[in-house]
């Protein structure tokens, strides 16, 4: 630790002695880079901090990873630490979109170079740049993927659906349930998706409704479970669940184990979101069927590459500069192509090497 606070100080005098500017702050090895993730209790996260530390470090970077047990409070504290120990730039997964801007104004105020990682940070102008998968695409993914499953444009129905939607906190919860339901509320019209618990918001707008906060597991699985006893009580199957990610899918499908649902034929269509190593045992298992994986090696990669063009003065490269809004400004952005699996296609994350042959019990 001696030594990393020692390099930390030689970066800040550094940057101090420089201009204002965060063009061409120097070299890799000058470069402090504080890397700020949501939590280790999701199986990505853990991926995503591990990769991007490594591609740094391997640059010649120094690197200070945190990770903030999904709390808000300590994610601004370690953000506070990491400029004040003379921090260049800033990759922040942050927890709550809508809570960093005054963490955010004091990274400014330092001239540190702010990029928004899979997640936006809202209501701030001091976010430079937002590198993430296609949110919105993810969910029409899911919804597609329910669409055929089910062959709602063919005319089959009405199903049992029950919807579920992420945190509340996270601006990529709003994506991933605007995607979905732009496919699905027309069958929802139509009668041939019926939501016994009425818990189908009445637009996009109203997704929050149906949050699962922190994107818990638990929570999930007690909700579901409420459902089933609450709505489906009399025999009433249900054919259909939208879950926006795969830890929630976790949890539903506990829920659905413990209300007698096995795989077969009559297992409900289940979608979720990052196969999850757990998830994809599931799908192998026919307790899921479907994730919507996002390779965070790529995301890591494509960030590693904003942070050589910051430090190297060039011009940081991206490929979207509408979408992303956060209140102040837009965004820009590059956005990364998602992939469905399958119990099917399972194989491409091991041919991919995202997985081991032996992860996933092949
Ligand atoms: C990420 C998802 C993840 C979720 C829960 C979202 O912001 O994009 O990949 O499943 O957070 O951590």
């Amino acid at each position: 630790a001696g030594v990393l606070v020692g390099s930390m100080a030689a970066c800040s005098t550094e940057r101090d002695s420089g201009s204002e500017s965060t063009e061409g702050a120097g070299s890799a090895e000058e470069t402090l880079v504080g890397i700020a993730m949501p939590t280790k209790s999701l199986e990505r996260w853990n991926r995503d901090g591990a990769h991007l530390e490594e591609l740094l470090t391997d640059a010649g970077y120094e690197t200070s990873l945190q990770y903030a047990d999904n709390k808000v409070d300590q994610q601004a504290t370690q953000l506070e630490n990491m400029i004040n120990q003379g921090a260049d730039i800033l990759v922040i997964a942050a927890i709550d979109g809508t809570a960093l801007a005054p963490t955010l104004q004091q990274a400014a105020d330092a001239g540190v170079t702010v990029i928004a990682y899979d997640r936006l940070i809202n209501d701030t102008p001091n976010v430079d740049y937002y590198a993430t998968f296609d949110n919105y695409r993810v969910g029409t993914m899911q919804g597609e993927f329910i669409a055929e499953a089910l062959d709602l444009a063919g005319g089959a129905g009405p199903f049992n659906l029950e919807p579920f939607a992420g945190s509340p906190d996270d601006n990529n919860a709003k994506f991933f349930f605007a995607g979905a339901w732009d496919v699905l509320s027309e069958y929802v019209d139509s009668g041939k998706l019926v939501v016994p618990s009425g818990k189908a918001p009445a637009s996009n707008d109203d997704w929050a409704s149906i949050g699962i906060q922190a994107w818990a597991s638990e929570t999930a699985q007690s909700e579901m479970e409420n459902r089933l006893n609450s709505f489906y009580a009399g025999g009433t199957q249900v054919d259909v669940v939208l879950s926006p990610n795969d830890s929630l899918a976790l949890g539903i499908a506990q829920a659905l184990a413990g209300a007698g649902y096995a795989p077969g034929a009559d297992y409900p269509v289940l979608t979720g979101q990052d196969a999850d190593q757990a998830n994809v045992l599931n799908m192998i298992a026919g307790k899921q069927s479907m994730s919507v994986w996002k390779d965070t090696r790529m995301l890591g990669d494509q960030v590693a590459v904003m942070i050589q063009q910051i430090v190297d003065g060039e011009t940081v490269e991206v490929n979207d500069e509408k979408t992303y809004d956060n209140g102040e400004k837009v965004v820009p952005t590059f956005l990364l192509d998602p992939q469905v699996i399958t119990p099917d296609t399972v194989d491409v994350l091991v041919e991919s090497g995202f997985y081991t042959a032996d992860d996933l019990g092949m």
